[in-house]
């Protein structure tokens, strides 16, 4: 397409989008305000590429003690409800609670979850309702992510149902992860003041218990996920977590759209935490920052070895499991290990002795992004042996630091990341099918040995560099999908 034809097609997106009408993001998280994982990351990055779409967008989450804490600015808007600006165009309202949610972290302390998430939750999943309500938002679409806010589309059809204000409102619930569903015991359903009829095999109940999640997923309009290969695994029996049946049942309003990141924020040539900057015709730069990683983390400083990095939280979902099997194997070859992570506390320990034992391997137990930007930039290769994967960000950050990703294939990873093809020098990292160590083991050797080759290496680090993960051709995807439901013929109410 020409630049003129570009601009004349130009103002009938915005117009068609603008078309949806209001979209209102209810979230747990959302970077750089709270962050846990990926999930922060879609919902501070989605919303202003959408705004730049023309569809206005707000943002709700708890006022979580790190938010009040943090310098940002704060408006307050009524009794308990403050407003921040989230990104440019895009305003976040803050639900304050102080004892639901002035507390160390946002789920769990210590390891341990917090014994009230369902009383949380419930209460902020209400509360964005009647802030919404109250502040005249006039949403056309309720965006909700994950099982913290999956009562909503319920609380819509059933305590709003008769609320003129919510008669056209539609609900989209985003999976972010199936691992997680906000299961709670029985006895607590009386809290979330709704009909005992709701808690059946086609309400919240899940194998005796109450399962949060579930009630989203029966009662949203339309469900996605975050990449087409999780929202067709995620209806068998192996990913399903047990609510394949109810994800069968949807499956016509279920659709995968892959995770974008934020090309200015994980841009090399930028990035202010990095010894160099660097980018795919500068790529002298890069190796700076492996010396300045190597030193650092107090391993031999040297350009030759490669140096392998995991940044990921310590849970079974990332393959762990498989990959300390073959952990030892992995430290006897000529390479450099560095790991950032936290999690299970059974990982801290397998992780502190191992770096004990090998001097090739460095370990930081923390959650530290100033790290984590520089192990992108500073390592060669970078593992995701995921036994499943909703998206995952980890190796969509590292090619953008051309740090070639060894990864398994599954969901988002699969989306991504094309095997490397030595026969017609394609691809943008190694891939391996089986959940099994031993593949995991034959495709790291399998990076070892393309790493030898200097040409071919440096060839695969530009493609990687140069492929385009914005947020641009999902928002898209995200628009058409509100324009959808917003054009869909309104479903009974219960
Ligand atoms: P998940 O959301 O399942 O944890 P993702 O790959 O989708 O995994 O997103 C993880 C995000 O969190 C990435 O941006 C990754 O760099 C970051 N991250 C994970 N662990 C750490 C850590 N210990 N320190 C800093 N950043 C981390």
């Amino acid at each position: 397409m020409n630049r003129n034809q570009e601009k004349k097609r130009r103002p009938r997106i915005r117009r068609a989008a603008a078309d949806a009408g209001r979209v209102v993001f209810c979230a747990s998280e959302a970077a750089p305000l709270a962050k846990t994982g990926g999930l922060a990351d879609v919902v501070g990055t989605l919303p202003p590429v959408l705004a730049r779409r023309g569809i206005p967008v707000t943002v709700f989450l708890p006022l979580y003690r790190q938010i009040a804490a943090a310098k940002c600015r704060r408006e307050k808007i009524a009794a308990h409800l403050y407003r921040t600006p989230l990104a440019r165009g895009v305003d976040c309202y803050l639900i304050e609670h102080n004892h639901y949610f002035d507390r160390a972290g946002l789920y769990q302390e210590n390891g341990s979850d917090y014994p009230d998430n369902l009383d949380r939750f419930a209460f902020f999943s209400l509360q964005v309702l009647k802030t919404v309500r109250q502040l005249r938002l006039q949403p056309a679409v309720i965006h909700c992510h994950d099982w913290q806010t999956a009562l909503i589309p319920l609380y819509l059809k059933t305590r709003y149902a008769h609320d003129s204000f919510f008669r056209k409102v539609k609900t989209i619930l985003t999976i972010h992860n199936l691992g997680y569903q906000g299961i709670f015991p029985v006895t607590e359903f009386s809290k979330l003041g709704l009909d005992e009829r709701f808690f059946s095999l086609d309400g919240l109940e899940f194998y005796g218990q109450i399962n949060l999640l579930k009630g989203g997923l029966l009662f949203a309009d339309r469900l996605t996920t975050v990449s087409p290969t999780y929202a067709r695994e995620i209806q068998t029996i192996d990913y399903g977590c047990g609510l394949e049946g109810v994800l069968r049942q949807r499956a016509h309003d279920l659709t995968g759209i892959l995770n974008g990141i934020c090309p200015r924020e994980w841009d090399p040539q930028r990035h202010p935490a990095l010894a160099r900057q660097y980018g795919p015709d500068t790529l002298r730069g890069k190796l700076d920052n492996k010396y300045a990683l190597q030193q650092r983390c107090g391993l031999p400083v040297s350009a030759a070895v490669p140096l392998v990095a995991m940044i990921t939280r310590l849970a079974d979902q990332k393959g762990l499991d498989i990959l300390s099997r073959v952990m030892e194997s992995i430290c006897r070859l000529p390479v450099q290990f560095v790991l950032l992570g936290t999690g299970e506390p059974g990982y801290h320990s397998y992780f502190t002795a191992l770096a004990e034992r090998f001097s090739n391997i460095s370990v930081h137990l923390r959650f530290d992004a100033l790290l984590a930007a520089q192990v992108y930039a500073g390592s060669d290769i970078f593992l995701m042996p995921s036994r499943y994967e909703p998206c995952g960000l980890g190796q969509l950050i590292s090619l953008r630091f051309g740090t070639l990703p060894i990864v398994r294939s599954t969901g988002g990873l699969a989306d991504t990341i094309e095997d490397y093809d030595p026969f017609r020098g394609q691809g943008t990292g190694f891939v391996f099918d089986a959940y099994q160590s031993g593949a995991l083991l034959e495709a790291v050797k399998r990076a070892l040995c393309v790493y030898r080759q200097p040409a071919r290496w440096k060839a695969l680090m530009q493609r990687g560099m140069r492929a385009d993960f914005s947020w641009e051709k999902s928002a898209g995807a995200y628009a058409r999908l509100y324009r959808s439901v917003c054009g869909q013929k309104s479903p009974e109410r219960a």
